[in-house]
This record gives structure tokens, sequence and C-alpha cells, in this order.
């Protein structure tokens, strides 16, 4: 007897949309059978009319736990993923105190945040001037990357040079781990923060104007060459521009191992909102126009993206429009920089690309699924509906309509830019290794279900 069955849904895989029924035993696929086989199982969950999508992972989460808990933490982060349809979250190293540099901060952060997380989780691991001599140790205890910035950062996490880029890529590789960067130049976008303060444009045009594509492509083309130059697998991290998309795309089409992400903020939203609304909207790299945010969408479309993640990176109220930590907010440079999406990204990119622009779910399955477990070294644990992998499920309603609220958030701050978009089709069931952790908005009394996932070591 099957513990889960899941029957009469539209099955997507990363190939095509079907008919027919899931078994789940022991929390992993079992079995996908065709319509009509309804094997006896324990539970039995009706999907007719519903799409059944691999549970989304997410590539770039920051959950800020421990340390920062007033922006976040473990509990309502991945309650939120839990009600996005997330299944997997990748998060990051920083905003943690300590940072997660060392295999010993590995096992303190997993003790701490295990307790409270409704889904999985994978972790990135620190990548700061002084911590390549921990980088193997990291990847053993199963970090499935390593971030870093080339560019400003914050207080407690220091960004690379390109010469140790260099160097901590040659390391990286050493191992055959991944490195992934932020990528904007950092000495171009601190001369035009400068520059707009000289000339008084403290508004948000000059925060748009401070950090121009040209500063991202400067820095992705320049990890580009180190990635050529020294063999590494590198990840780019929330890419907001098409221009930026295409040199990646050459990168890969020339065979390197160079994946990349964008956000579900660079795919729905656009710099006008930066204008009009101004805080909420403020991340980096900022968001651009209607025109790049629509090619930006052909990126999705022909696979040079593996990852629509949230970079969900949130803060309080008072960080938007009062101060931070002590720090009176005097103009838009100082406003925190980083936009609350973990729970909205699913939905907002199923209506933006299959509902509005008429992408296969299957395309949408194979970004949000398959190809983020296969770039973070977790596929065939994670990433698709095939029998042996864990029973990773969320169902989507594509009638059903939606505004996102913001008493309907999770977040610790219940505050996002996505607060007031409306659309259609939503998760309305995530199932994690066979086992239901949210339904219809809310979570299940599955609070510590949450596992720590690591990166599968090739043998
Ligand atoms: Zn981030």
């Amino acid at each position: 007897m099957y513990d889960l069955l899941i029957k009469n849904g539209k099955i997507v895989t990363a190939e095509s949309v079907t008919e027919g029924n899931i078994a789940v035993k022991n929390g992993k696929i079992r079995a996908i059978l065709i319509k009509g086989e309804e094997p006896e199982a324990k539970k039995v969950i009706d999907a007719e009319g519903k799409y059944v999508f691999p549970g989304a992972i997410d590539t770039h989460a920051h959950l800020n736990d421990p340390g920062y808990t007033w922006r976040e933490d473990y509990e309502h982060g991945t309650a939120a993923a839990a009600v996005g349809g997330y299944t997997t979250i990748i998060d990051m190293p920083l905003q943690n105190e300590p940072a997660m540099t060392t295999a010993e901060i590995f096992d303190k952060k997993e003790s701490i945040v295990s307790p409270n997380a409704y889904v999985d989780y994978c972790f990135w691991g620190g990548l700061i001037p002084d911590n390549f001599d921990d980088l193997e140790e990291l990847d053993e205890k199963g970090c499935v990357a390593f971030k870093s910035f080339i560019g400003p950062v914050s207080p407690d996490y220091s960004s690379l040079n390109y010469g140790q880029a260099y160097e901590a890529m040659e390391i990286i590789h050493s191992f055959d781990g991944r490195a992934g960067f932020h990528c904007e130049d950092y000495s171009m976008i601190k001369w035009q923060e400068q520059r707009m303060k000289k000339e008084g444009r403290l508004d948000w045009q000059g925060f748009l104007d401070s950090r121009p594509v040209a500063a991202e492509m400067v820095a992705t083309v320049d990890m580009i060459e180190l990635a050529k130059a020294t063999g590494c697998k590198v990840h780019i991290c929330h890419v907001s521009s098409p221009d930026v998309a295409q040199k990646i795309k050459e990168a890969q089409q020339e065979g390197y191992d160079i994946t990349a992400e964008t956000c579900s903020h660079y795919l729905s939203m656009t710099d006008k909102d930066v204008l009009e609304n101004g805080p909420l909207f403020k991340c980096a790299p900022p968001l651009r126009s209607q025109e790049e945010v629509d090619r930006l969408w052909g990126y999705v479309e022909d696979g040079t993206f593996s990852g629509i993640a949230s970079d969900h990176s949130p803060c309080s109220y008072a960080e938007k429009y009062e101060e931070i930590l002590g720090q009176k907010i005097e103009n838009v440079f100082d406003v925190w920089g980083g936009i609350g999406g973990i729970q909205s990204g699913v939905q907002v990119s199923f209506y933006e690309g299959c509902v509005k622009r008429g992408i296969s779910p299957s395309t949408l399955a194979k970004v949000m699924a398959e190809n983020p477990a296969k770039t973070f070294g977790i596929y065939g644990k994670k990433g698709a509906l095939k029998p042996g992998f864990d029973a990773d499920i969320i169902l989507i309603d594509s009638e059903k309509e939606w505004e996102i609220t913001s008493e309907s958030l999770k977040y610790v701050n219940k505050i996002s830019a996505f607060v007031g978009m409306k659309g259609k089709g939503l998760p309305v069931c995530t199932i994690v290794r066979g086992e239901v952790v949210a339904q219809d908005g809310d979570v299940t009394d599955t609070k510590g279900y949450g596992e720590l996932v690591k990166k599968i070591k090739e043998k």
C-alpha cells in the first residue's frame, strides 16, 4: 500500500504535460501511473483540473537566521516558501551572525534552523577573502555552492577583488564546486553614487542611474573570463538584464559550465515601479524597463536561466522608511535594498510566464525545479516528478485568481513590493517528501519537518 496517491492531475515534467496519478511511499515518488490506475493508498488527493508540478527550488534566499531574525527567520521564511510553492530553498551565508564561512558554523547554523523549517533547505557556503582554507571542508559538509560579491555588501561580509576571486575559483574548481557571484562592478556603482550625490540627485531616478546595466555587464563578463581561465563552474546571481543574459548564453554555447538565475521581480516589475513607489521596490541590481522585462523572459524560455529565484531579502518597515541599525535614512541611497518575495515567486512566475505570455508549464518546471537541482548538485533527490525522487510536489490551480495582500504574507515583516499585485494561477497545495506542508494559503502542523539537503557527491 502506498502512503499517498495524487490522482487526476495534469502532471508537468520538463518534457510534457500528461494526465495521470502519482504514487508515493516513504517520502519518495514510487510510480507515475496513467489516469484511472488507482492503487490503494493511505491518503488520496484529488487534483482534478490542477497542474501537478515538481516542487520549485529557490536558488537564492536570505533567511537571515541566526543573527538578523528581526528581518526574517526560518520559521516565517520557510512557512512563506511552503505556502508559495518552493519546496527547497538555498539559503545565503550572509546576513547571518556569524556569517556561514566555516564548517563549525555550518553545524551550528543547522542545529539552530532545523527545528523551525517547513521546507527542505540547502546552504550556500560563504566565500570571503579570509576563508579560502575553509572552502573544501564546507564542500564536504554539503554546501551546494559558494557565494561572493564583486561589489558592495553588508558590513558583516567582505567582497572579493578579481585577484582573490581568481584564487578562490582555482580552489573551488579543485573539488568541483560552484562559485556564485553578485555581479555589479564595485568601482563603477560607488563612483556613480558619489556622482549622483554631488549633483544633488537623491531621488529614485538618481538611484537607478547609479546602477546601470553596464555595471552588471562589466562584472558578469569579468567573472565569465575568470571562469574560463580557471575552469571553475560559476553561477551568476540575480540577472536583471537581457543583455547580460545574452553574454551568459554565449559563454554557455562555447561549452562553459556557467549557470545563472533571474528573479521573479525582474520578470514582473519595472523601473517605473521604483520611480512611482520608491523604497519597497529598491533592490540590486535595480529593476529595469518593461522592454527589458519582456526580453528577459526570452532567456527563461530558451533555457539560459536555471532558476527563477526570489532573492528574498527582507527587512523591517523602518529599514525601508526610517533608519537602518541606528542610521537615519536621509535619501534613496540609505534605504535598505532588497525585496521580500519568497512567498510570491512561483505564482507570479506562473502568471507572468504561463498565463500572460503562453510559456508552457514544462518550461517553468524546467527552470524552477529540474535545472536548479542540476546546477546545485541535488538532482536525483530533488528536481523532477520521477520514480526515486523525493515526493516534492505542488498543485497549481490555474483558474484561481489572486491578489497579494500583506495579511496573507507569512514573513516576519509583512511588507513586500508584491503587495497589491494581481494575477491568476496559484499553488494551492505544497508537498515535501510526501507530506502536505501547506494548503490553501496556510501551513500545516509541520514546523521542523524541513531537512537539510546536501550536495550529492558524484562517485
Ligand atoms: Zn541576494
